[in-house]
């Protein structure tokens, strides 16, 4: 094109010409081509997508022609679907049969009684059964989040160890788990007996908060959620130590975040723990965020001297290829068959013994009103969970009123929102978003 008309279509301005000598009037027209283009392909897209809705011998003789005239869209429209088909699937939860649940379980079973070194993963889904939602399934908090809705939390103090917790305990006292792996915020295992040593909380635990300052840091244990007032990168919980004065903070791994915090993550027995694992065990865990963790699935190994590994989940995961065996079940479910292969008793969760009522510090009395969140309540006179220490003051702080006799009253429930789980995730996604802006 000579440069007169180019002048003319643009009004007599004159542009710098592009490297590939393409004027602005040409961009543009450039442009106008290429929005005509896209604006083409979405209408065959949608009208291939129509025909392609109907049976083969419901479409008219033109339709077909128009498929024939299209191949690149017709295939475009066919992956998508085997796609968002193959999405829908994975979010499916599937149950195996009474049969083939029996027949995996026996197999895990014998797996479990070859092995030397059996390790534990668990996520959310052991703990649904007692309350808790799961992250990823239909109505996880996860799942919940994304699309956009509230998540109440007023149950969590109420949550007790589910059949779950009770066995892995009871198989890691037996010395068959040699460590526990759990994603789970919700303390529950501790609160089974499971002792510390044998556990990593790779994302925190919502009953302690600890003092950083201190050396070696200071746990405190409190019978309360500690994180109501934290966050994505606020960690504060508004206490202090009793020993150095310092602030207190959660031990929470907030969504977005990297722990860094020795105890209760726990990092270093989880490495050591896969790194001399012979099988592991993944219970209800969609496994998408522990599948980041290299180090927990022996990757550097060849594949022949990898763990044998077992997953029990109702939903895929993305290690389900790479399993020995996937067993579809509720982790209750499984666990109780397997206790039974094994011929081993499962202990009921006895609130007289939870070993956090032992380990809990008592609020200062200026810390009383530091919380809003409902007591875990003890089973039934304030000694039974008397510190040993006999530090801090009244049992009224962390149990029901000095003169209440029996059980404590059910405390209001707050209508609160997870600071563990639902806060720091909403704000790290406004923040996200701002910045996209
Ligand atoms: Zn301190």
């Amino acid at each position: 094109m000579c440069t007169t008309s180019l002048l003319n279509v643009v009004g007599g301005e004159m542009e710098a010409d592009t490297g590939a000598g393409v004027s602005r009037a040409e961009k543009k027209a450039l442009d106008k081509a290429k929005i005509v283009h896209r604006e083409t392909e979405r209408n065959v897209l949608k009208t291939v997508t129509r025909i392609l809705k109907k049976a083969e011998d419901e479409r008219s003789e033109e339709e077909a022609r128009t498929l024939l005239r299209h191949p690149s869209a017709v295939e475009q429209v066919r992956g998508r679907s085997v796609r968002s088909g193959q999405q829908r699937r994975r979010r499916e939860e599937v149950c195996d049969g009474v049969e083939e649940l029996r027949t995996k379980v026996s197999q895990l079973a014998a797996a479990v009684r070859c092995a030397q070194h059996l390790v534990v993963y668990t996520g959310a889904g052991i703990s649904t059964a007692a309350s808790i939602p799961d992250y990823r399934g239909p109505n996880g908090v996860w799942t919940q989040l994304q699309k956009g809705q509230a998540v109440s939390s007023s149950d969590l103090g109420r949550a007790e160890p589910t059949l779950t917790h009770m066995c892995i305990k009871a198989l890691h006292q037996q010395n068959l788990v040699k460590h526990v792996v759990s994603q789970n915020c919700d303390g529950l295992h501790l609160r089974s007996g499971l002792p510390q040593q044998g556990l990593s909380e790779l994302h925190g635990n919502m009953f302690i908060e600890v003092c950083a300052s201190c050396v070696p840091a200071r746990e405190y244990v409190r019978v309360f959620d500690v994180t109501e007032r934290t966050a994505l990168r606020r960690h504060a919980t508004g206490r202090r130590c009793g020993r150095c004065g310092a602030e207190l903070r959660d031990t929470i791994v907030h969504f977005g975040e990297r722990g860094t915090l020795e105890q209760p993550l726990n990092w270093s027995g989880a490495a050591a723990a896969a790194g001399s694992a012979d099988l592991i065990l993944c219970l209800g865990s969609s496994l998408k965020v522990l599948k980041k963790y290299a180090c927990l699935w022996s990757m550097n190994r060849p594949a022949k001297r990898r763990p044998l590994l077992f997953i029990v989940n109702l939903q895929w995961t993305p290690k389900d290829d790479l399993a020995t065996l996937k067993i579809n079940g509720r982790c209750d479910e499984v666990m109780e068959l397997l206790m039974k292969e094994l011929d081993l008793q499962i202990p009921p969760y006895n609130k007289a013994e939870d070993p956090i009522f032992h380990q809990a510090t008592p609020l200062r009395p200026e810390e009383e009103l530091s919380h809003t969140r409902c007591l875990i309540a003890p089973p039934a006179g304030p000694e039974d969970h008397r510190p040993p220490d006999g530090q801090g003051p009244a049992p009224g702080a962390q149990g029901p009123a000095p003169d209440a006799q029996g059980p404590a009253p059910p405390a209001p429930p707050p209508p609160v929102q997870g600071g563990w789980f639902g806060r720091g995730f909403s704000k790290g996604r406004k923040r996200k978003r701002r910045k996209a802006v």
